[in-house]
């Protein structure tokens, strides 16, 4: 549901209180988490459902906190963007991922890169001519990167908010709709935003059997999904059975721990390296 800024701070405090003396303090380490380089991508391979294949990676952030250790996106995420510190985390994440899946290119290790973006980076200085600024320092091109972007960007149904991800697509960068079916989003907005994936959010594919409701729901995603010619990632996969459904629905790409965690860079090509798809 859609979170005002206050109870974001709330749940933020409820669920740090015992660490955290206040939320300035929180504040203050969070900004100090990108000079003392205790941000790191973390990332997690996405797979066509029928071979297995890896076809790319998303990136997820994660912060090492000197005392609280790893602290979720879940959390740190919220606070990021209620105090503006999203565009300065959100463009390092761009700039690393970026760089990081173009070396993994030299390598010859071809993937295509998703990265999570905020609508507070609007406006806290992400625009196209950065966008294309870190795509041509890292030598990566448009078409190897999608922005997710979640359901409530697109309540935000303004002009200027088109405009700003229309500048991204006019890159030639890829955009995508994350935990698809959990907002409030209505089919006519889909329309109006130069889209061209939706996710299905792990809520739907957990208890999903060939059976049940959540199937029918899934394949009413996937048909209004072919109608618009999108193309559809399902996310939270963690068993063959959920799989299997996936597949016979209709599902092309999928996501989850069925087949990796999200896992660090150097992690990541050990596990590529022995990742037999089937
Ligand atoms: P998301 O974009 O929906 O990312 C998917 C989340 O599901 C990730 O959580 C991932 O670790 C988790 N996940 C993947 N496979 C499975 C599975 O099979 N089962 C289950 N139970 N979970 C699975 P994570 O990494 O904790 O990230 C949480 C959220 O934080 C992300 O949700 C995204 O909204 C946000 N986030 C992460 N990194 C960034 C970032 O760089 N920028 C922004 N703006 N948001 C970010
Ligand atoms: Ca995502
Ligand atoms: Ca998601
Ligand atoms: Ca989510």
């Amino acid at each position: 549901a859609k979170q005002t800024g206050r109870n974001r701070f709330q749940f933020f405090t409820s669920s740090l209180q015992e660490h955290a003396n206040t939320l300035m303090e929180m504040e203050q380490d969070l900004r100090l988490a990108l000079e003392h380089e205790q941000l790191e991508i973390y990332y997690q391979p996405l797979v066509r459902t029928q071979s297995g294949r890896v076809t790319g990676v998303e990136a997820l952030l994660r912060w090492h906190h000197p005392t609280l250790g790893m602290v979720s996106p879940e959390q740190f995420i919220p606070l990021a963007e209620d105090t503006g510190l999203i565009g300065p985390i959100g463009q390092w994440v761009l700039e690393t991922a970026c760089q990081q899946v173009s070396q993994w290119q030299q390598q010859g290790l071809k993937l295509y890169l998703s990265v999570n973006i905020s609508g507070r980076q609007r406006d806290l200085g992400m625009d196209a001519p950065l966008l294309r600024r870190i795509l041509m320092q890292a030598k990566l091109s448009a078409e190897q990167l999608v922005l997710e972007i979640t359901e409530g960007m697109l309540l935000d149904n303004s002009d200027e908010t088109i405009a700003w991800l229309q500048s991204f697509c006019d890159l030639g960068v890829h955009l995508a709709i994350d935990d698809f079916g959990t907002g409030y989003s209505a089919l006519s907005y889909l329309k109006r935003f130069p889209i061209d994936t939706l996710k299905i959010d792990r809520e739907f594919v957990r208890d999903l059997t060939l059976a049940n409701e959540d199937a029918l729901l899934v394949e009413a995603i996937i048909s209004m999904a072919r109608s618009l010619k999108l193309r559809l990632i399902a996310e939270g996969v963690e068993t063959a059975e959920q799989r299997a459904v996936l597949f016979s629905l209709g599902c092309e790409f999928l996501q989850g721990y069925y087949f990796a965690r999200p896992m660090p860079a150097e992690a990541l090509v050990a596990w590529m390296a022995d990742y037999r798809p089937t």
